[in-house]
């Protein structure tokens, strides 16, 4: 699978790859590139004169060794890499404890090019680690929920209800004032079309807010508004991008286990039409949110 926004921005990468590493592919020390990694593998020794060698290891040892870039360290490795049938149909890479790069079954392993340094960089790791690593941008938000209101997409249904209550709460209303008063105003009107109910499900129970005598609920961007630089084309910070969740459901959305995440992930982007109206797929969606499917 072809790197993301996500993944981009995780190892600082131009482009890149990742797939699950086979039960097969380890026992025969050797993976089977996808697509996208072949691509990726292809044009980097061809941009640098090298070409792939066609037949076994064997038959042109020199040739079939390749160098990367381990990751984390950075360390220069060679594996070797070769097309072994004459019609190039399949690119193999060759697996290597000595050289370090040796994934277990399942592990997600990764190929990129750096947009630091230009080179090809090779890892892996267990897949649960891939995810949460990939999940940074959730980290960041929770870190600045109770002070940094218009930098997160955190809205509070009492303090967008009540800007009086609320401003002298907030340390930077006065720096970014119009952006931080939008962004109440629209998750009213949201709060206020949803009916005041959670829209993942209906039934959640709300309390009542004090502050303003309404059911308490918190707007979520559904397309993480920290995503905005790299999706510049999109507005995301718009009410079509905006659902109001119940506490629960919204710190589920953030922190749930992956199938919980896609659940309520699945019911409001529908609701809001996202694909339609942002031109971003499900599947692009579950990526944001690294709850996509890993290809083998
Ligand atoms: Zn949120
Ligand atoms: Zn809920």
């Amino acid at each position: 699978m072809q790197f993301g926004i996500v993944q981009n921005e995780r190892f600082k990468a131009v482009d890149g790859s990742y797939s699950l590493v086979t039960n097969r592919e380890l026992f025969d020390s050797q993976i089977t590139a996808t697509d996208a990694e072949t691509t990726l593998l292809r044009n980097y020794f061809i941009t640098r004169g090298e070409s792939i060698h066609v037949g076994n290891v064997k038959s042109n040892k020199e040739m079939a060794s390749k160098e990367f870039k381990l990751f984390p360290t950075g360390k220069t490795i060679r594996l070797n890499l070769v097309f072994p049938k004459p019609e190039k149909g399949e690119l193999r890479l060759y697996l290597s404890k000595s050289a370090g790069f040796f994934p277990n079954e399942g592990d997600v392993w990764f190929l990129f090019l750096g947009r630091l340094d230009n080179s090809l960089w090779i890892g892996s790791m267990p897949e649960k680690e891939w995810r949460r690593e990939n999940s940074f941008w959730k980290k960041d938000e929770l870190e600045n929920n109770s002070v940094n209101l218009a930098d997160i997409d955190e809205i509070d249904a009492q303090i967008i209800e009540n800007q009086k209550i609320v401003a002298p709460l907030s340390p930077i209303a006065d720096i970014s004032k119009s952006q931080t008063v939008r962004r109440r105003e629209i998750a009213v009107v949201r709060m206020q079309q949803s009916r005041y109910k959670c829209e993942f499900d209906v039934t959640h129970s709300l309390f009542i807010a004090k502050a303003t005598g309404c059911p308490y609920l918190e707007a979520h961007h559904i397309i993480p508004i920290c995503f905005q630089k790299q999706l510049h084309g999109l507005k995301l910070d718009s009410i079509d991008n905006l659902c109001c969740l119940c506490p629960t459901c919204h710190r589920a959305i953030h922190h749930a286990e992956d199938v919980f995440v896609k659940e309520i992930l699945n019911t409001v982007a529908k609701k809001r039409d996202i694909e339609k109206k942002f031109g971003l797929s499900m599947e692009a969606l579950y990526r944001l949110y690294s709850v996509e499917e890993i290809v083998r």
